[in-house]
């Protein structure tokens, strides 16, 4: 769009964030509509370098075969909306798609008699929506995982549910291809790296929103899409909305052990707590290592490793509420909450953390030593899970405020996997809010991405729902 260097540059959508949610979101725009004048602000020099970044998550594609927190009511809402990371490497060539995308084998293991139950049940459920699913008994886990039995109680039961259909991503680099697909797609879009908004503001008209960049810039938008993950809430605020909700910030950490697993090894998980339970990845960068964790630590920061994103943790959160401070004593104090939080704060010591966190690891691996894991320096990012200070319930897995012509996205997992669902939900109503003239071809992306068969619930479950976790 026209402009000189003293006024605002002008547009009709301005993304904020160029992580998975935001690239996929430039990506539907650019593919499946008619808006030409966008804006993609990104904080840093690329895309994909907070909690998209390879690194900083565990890089499954979560469909919900080995998720035991998810209900089979979300499964069957998560399954097709994750796919279309999956059906969108599809229409790129092999040498594009094997960038960000991996094959991966995958299990959920279940140790005792209680957690055989669920798996039990869960396998029964589930079958239906993933025929591949197989149920394996010990000898079973043995040809598959050999290091998870090897070593390992008789008298202690195990079962394991395990499909060859899964999905390691590359987060980062499907944020890379989505930003380059979106620059081929509309040359228009205006993609600005090193571009940080400091000040969010409605327009004195009522005609959209005024951005102030960090460099001294100006853009005027008249929709913006906040998919700033940790940062959503903070901007949000700042406009005014989301006021009832604060974040309990939760740090992931990794240990690194050599190979040791062939696929994904996920455990069951205790229902108040889904963000916790360790698992065991390969790593898609590191080939010849098991990547084990993460961790769930109690950790006042809006970025992993940036301190600097503490204060903004504290201005986002709310703290100088006396509400805020009864809803987490209320989430925190809860005796399993409680336990676990503390436990994972000692994770975190050199010595002692090694030697509490193999425990966890041994569920999978019963042979591994604290000699044999090493703490990942520099992997794991932050889950910010939103506490509503009205209610003081935690509320699990993503948040989205609508606002006048606004969208602010709030995407703990699994915000990563199902990026491109949610953008084609988010490019609906972007239509929707810039009215006559602009349009959304939904249908084709359905058909390019969103695959019938996957769904068991017809057509188009995108307008049931509010958001899919
Ligand atoms: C330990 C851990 C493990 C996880 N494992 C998985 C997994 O296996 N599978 C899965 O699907 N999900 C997983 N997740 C969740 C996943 O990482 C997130 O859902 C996803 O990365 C969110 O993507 P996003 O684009 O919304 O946010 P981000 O990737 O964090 O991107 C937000 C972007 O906004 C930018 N930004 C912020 N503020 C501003 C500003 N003021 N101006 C300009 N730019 C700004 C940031 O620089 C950043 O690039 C995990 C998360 C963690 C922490």
């Amino acid at each position: 769009m026209n402009h000189t260097k003293s006024e605002s540059k002008k547009y009709d959508v301005v993304i904020i964030g160029a992580g998975a949610s935001g690239s996929a979101l430039a990506y539907t725009i650019s593919k499946y509509t008619n808006i030409k004048h966008v804006a993609v602000l990104e904080k840093y020099d690329r895309p994909g370098q907070v909690n998209s970044r390879a690194s900083n998550n565990s890089q499954t594609l979560h469909v919900g075969d080995i998720e035991t927190n998810y209900t089979v009511e979300k499964v069957k809402q998560v399954y097709p909306a994750a796919m279309m990371v999956a059906h969108y490497g599809e229409i790129l060539t092999p040498t594009e798609r094997n960038k960000f995308l991996f094959p991966t084998s995958k299990m959920v293991l279940g140790v005792g008699k209680n957690e055989i139950a669920t798996l039990e049940k869960r396998f029964d459920d589930l079958r239906p929506i993933f025929p591949n699913l197989k149920k394996l008994h010990r000898n079973e886990i043995a040809q598959v995982e050999p290091a998870v039995v090897d070593g390992r109680d008789e008298k202690t039961p195990i079962l394991a549910l395990h499909t060859t259909s899964g999905y390691a991503v590359d987060f980062e680099k499907l944020s890379q291809s989505l930003i380059d697909n979106s620059e081929i797609n509309n040359p228009d879009i205006d993609i600005l790296f090193s571009h940080e908004v400091s000040k969010i503001s409605k327009l004195k008209n009522g005609q959209g929103y005024h951005l102030a960049i960090k460099n001294g810039e100006s853009i005027e938008t008249r929709v913006l899409v906040v998919n700033a993950d940790s940062y959503s809430l903070l901007l949000a605020h700042q406009v005014g909305y989301g006021k009832e909700f604060s974040l309990i910030p939760i740090a992931g950490s990794f240990y690194f052990s050599k190979k040791i697993l062939n696929g994904k090894v996920y455990t069951v998980q205790e229902p108040k707590l889904p963000f916790a339970a360790v698992h065991g990845d390969p790593d898609v960068n590191k080939s010849g290592a098991t990547r084990w964790g993460p961790t769930a630590r109690f950790h006042p920061v809006l970025e992993a490793r940036n301190m600097k994103t503490s204060l903004h943790f504290f201005k986002s959160s709310g703290l100088w509420k006396w509400k805020t401070w009864t809803s987490f004593a209320k989430i925190l104090f809860d005796p399993v909450r409680f336990k676990y939080l503390l436990e994972n704060m000692l994770y975190e010591f050199p010595w002692i953390g090694t030697q509490m966190f193999i425990k966890n690891v041994r569920k999978i691996v019963p042979n591994m030593k604290a000699s044999d894991v090493t703490y990942a320096k520099g992997y794991g990012g932050m889950r910010l899970q939103r506490v509503d200070t009205n209610t003081k319930e935690l509320l699990l897995g993503e948040g989205k405020i609508i606002g006048d012509m606004a969208i602010f996205n709030m995407t703990p997992s699994p915000g990563a996997s199902v990026c491109l669902y949610n953008a084609m939900r988010d490019a609906e109503t972007v239509t929707k809010f810039l009215g006559t003239g602009f349009h959304f071809d939904k249908e084709r992306m359905m058909t390019d991405l969103y695959k019938e068969s996957e769904t068991c619930e017809g057509k188009d479950p995108g307008l049931k729902y509010n958001y899919v976790s």
